[in-house]
Formats: C-alpha cells, structure tokens, sequence
C-alpha cells in the first residue's frame, strides 16, 4: 500500500492538495519545523509512520486514545456496529445508553441530560447558544489561552494552534460576532469580579476549561472554578465548564471529579467519550438542556450526530476504563513528568512541570506559569530541538510546547523505557538551543 515512500514524500504530495499539507493546523509541525510524520498505523502505545518506523505515542490522537491505540474491545465494537449499518439519521439504543453511563459517572447533581454532538467545537458552540437562550443575554467571557474550538466566537486569544502560531485571532470573524466575547487572564478572580461589577447584567456566561491544557498545561488554582462559578451565579449568568480534554481523563468523572465543589450549568466533552470517532457532548441540568430542540427555542441538529459507530466506540473506551486504567495513567504521568524534570535539570535547563491530574506539559521557565502571558514568557525555542531529538528517538510528542502530553493505560514498561532512555539526549538538545 505504502511501498517505500518517505515522510518527506507524503507531507509534499499533501500539501498540493491540502491546505498546509494537513487538515488541522498544528499537525503541521509549524513551531517545530521539518516534515510532520505521516501515520498508517497505531496499536497499543505505538504508532507507524510511512517509513515502517514505530514511535512511542505521547499524542493520544490528542486525548481519545486512554485505552491505547486499536484497543481489540473497541475495535470489536466498532466492527460489529459498523457491520450492522454506519448511520440510520436516526434514534438508537446506544446513544441513549452512553448517556445513560455519562450522567452516571458524572452524577445527576452535574448532568441531568445531554446531547451527543460530532466534535468538541460543536458541543462549546451549542453550550454557548443554549446560554444565550437561557438568559437572554449576548455577551461570553472566556479566559486568554483556553481553546474551545474554532467557532467564531471562541478564536480570540485562543490556546491550541493559535498559541502555537502566535495568532491573536481569526480572520473571517465579523467584528461585531467578536465583540461579544470578552477576554480576561486566567486565575485572575479579581479581573472576573471587576468585569462582573461592571457588565454582569449583559454576561450570558463564562466559559472554562476546567484545567486549561491548551496553553501547555496550567492547572486552576485552588477554588478557581468555584469560586469563578459563584461570581457568575451571582449575577445570573452561566458557567460553561469545557471538559472536551479533561473528561474521563484525569478521573472516571473527569475534572468535575477532582474539584467538583461548585456546579456548573453546562459541561462540554470530546475526545474520550467518542474514544477516538467524531463524538461529542454537552449535559446539563434538565432545565436548561430541554431549552434545546424539539422541546425548546434553542436549535440544534446534525446528521451525524449520536452515529452508532461512535457510540460504540465511546461506549466501550468508557466502560473499558475503570479505576485500574486511571491509577495507571496518573502512576505513569508521574514517573514521566519526574523523569522529564530531571534529564532538564541535569543539564541546567529552566524549566517547570505543569500538571493538572494526568495530564501534563513542560514550561522552559524556573516558575510555574499560572496564566497565558506568563506562559508566553518562556524559553520555547527549548521544545524544537528536544522535539526532534525524541523523534529521531522513536518517541512521538505533541509538535508544541503548548499542547499537554497524553499517556495511556497501553504505555507499559517497555514503552516508557523508551521514553525514558531518549530523555538524555533531548534534554541535552534543549540545553544547547
Ligand atoms: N475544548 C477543548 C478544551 C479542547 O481541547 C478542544 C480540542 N482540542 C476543543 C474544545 C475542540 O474540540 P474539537 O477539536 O473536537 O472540535
């Protein structure tokens, strides 16, 4: 199929008839520079590139691979689904059954309902609308390098490929769709009290990564989110809580889990939930979820949306991880994190660990960054060369330094050995940079 072509030949091949050569803008190695590697292959916690090589894969497919790559149930799964039809546009027993496991998991004092949709850019989009109907009001509050998707009102000071690229924004957002969003630091809860003081009455919701990992990792700061939640309570406003990455990763309920003191209107998820196909999510108390059509105002629709492959596909990643695969990926993250801090440290390199649960990123900078402005100050020009130098190592990291690391409950010994015998070298790369 792939008879002796390189990454080089692929990525020029691709860039002839892809934007950029790829279809999502930070796969294309641009703050690393050099071809990006083209994949035909993933199993457990590898993955194959064109060439034939096998790099231990700390990208995760960016979040839904918790499992590890072709998990054999999920793979089953998602043949027998597929074997008995890819889609009917229609109600199926399954989707309600991994609502049904969702609002279990997370508990009904969070989830009452919720609505599958096919992305996470969807699910924030539809969370946001579905608070504008709620509360009649216009404006959004989001926080400078959270990334919720690329819907036109979320793209200002965005995390993700924006952080990468350094791009403040989008063209193609109409001034007028931009100026209802307002952009504030993040853990600064002084900033959201003087923003609400002022425009409260016009604020239809803030909306939040519940651990921000898209800056690189920053985690909340004790009683953020509660308190961030009793702000905008205060002033009738809504908090969307974004658990696109943090859902079913950093605990079997997810960020809500962890610190779950306080209680947010709507909760958005991806990734793991579709375990690795196009399914996303938002949930919600009844209340406010039943505003959404047919019941109410609040449209929202998608032929794809809810299709029983991916379903199949969440519903067996969900059920498949239980409380063995999260001591493994937090057991894992930690040995990694500390193994990572000390190959920099032993070759003299400023740098701090960012951890939010399992899931965690280095800042080339002696503090911890606690927001995007402090994040922007850091050595990156450190992660290029300690990138490369792990690639030509056989270990896949993600191609920035603002994205987190993604392990899995498939990187066993032998793949962390991997990991931790190119250490050395590449903290040596980052050094000489
Ligand atoms: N929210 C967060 C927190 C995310 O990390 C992402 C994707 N990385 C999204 C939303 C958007 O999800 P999708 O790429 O599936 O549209």
């Amino acid at each position: 199929m792939t008879e002796s072509i390189t990454n080089e030949q692929a990525f020029e091949r691709a860039r002839a008839v892809l934007p950029g050569g790829v279809n999502s803008p930070v796969r294309a190695f641009g703050s690393v520079g050099g071809a990006p590697r083209s994949f035909v292959s993933a199993r457990g916690p590898y993955v194959t590139d064109v060439e034939g090589r096998e790099y231990v894969d700390l990208v995760g497919s960016w979040g839904p691979a918790i499992l590890g790559h072709a998990h054999p149930a999920v793979i089953a799964a998602v043949q027998d689904a597929a074997a008995r039809g890819l889609g009917f546009g229609a109600s199926t027993p399954g989707e309600t059954e991994l609502a049904e496991l969702v609002i279990d998991r997370v508990g009904t004092r969070y989830l009452e309902k919720l609505r599958l949709v096919s992305t996470g850019t969807e699910a924030t989009m539809t969370a946001i609308r579905l608070a504008r109907g709620a509360t009649g009001r216009d404006l959004l509050v989001k926080f400078a390098g959270h990334y919720h998707g690329h819907s036109d009102g979320l793209l200002a000071e965005g995390g993700s490929g924006l952080a990468t690229l350094a791009i403040p924004g989008s063209a193609g957002v109409p001034a007028p769709i931009a100026a209802q969003t307002i952009v504030i630091g993040y853990n600064d809860l002084d900033a959201v009290r003087e923003l609400f003081a002022e425009r409260g009455h016009e604020i239809a919701a803030v909306i939040v990564e519940a651990a921000p990992a898209n800056m690189g990792v920053v985690a909340p700061a004790p009683g953020f989110n509660r308190d961030l939640t009793e702000i905008a309570h205060n002033h009738g406003a809504l908090v969307i809580l974004d658990e696109v990455l943090t859902g079913f990763r950093v605990s079997p309920s997810g960020w809500l889990g962890l610190d779950g003191d306080y209680s947010p209107d709507l909760v958005t998820y991806g990734k793991v939930i579709g375990g690795g196909l196009p399914l996303a999510a938002l949930g919600g108390r009844a209340a406010v979820m039943d505003l959404l059509a047919p019941l109410g105002p609040v449209y929202q629709a998608g032929t794809l949306s809810g299709n029983p492959v991916a379903v199949a596909a969440g519903l067996t990643t969900l059920k498949n991880a239980d409380a063995a695969v999260y001591s493994h990926l937090d057991a894992t993250a930690a040995t990694l994190s500390s193994a990572v801090s000390a190959a920099l440290s032993a070759e003299g390199v400023d740098h701090s660990i960012q951890r939010a649960g399992n899931l965690f990123s280095i800042a080339f900078r002696s503090t911890a960054p606690t927001n995007y402005a402090e994040v922007k100050q850091q050595d990156a020009f450190r992660y290029a060369p300690f990138f490369h130098s792990m690639l030509s190592a056989g270990v896949s990291l993600p191609p920035s330094v603002y994205e987190a690391w993604f392990v899995s409950a498939a990187h066993d010994a032998a793949a962390l050995d991997r990991i931790l015998d190119a250490l050395p070298a590449a903290a040596a790369a980052a050094a000489s940079a």
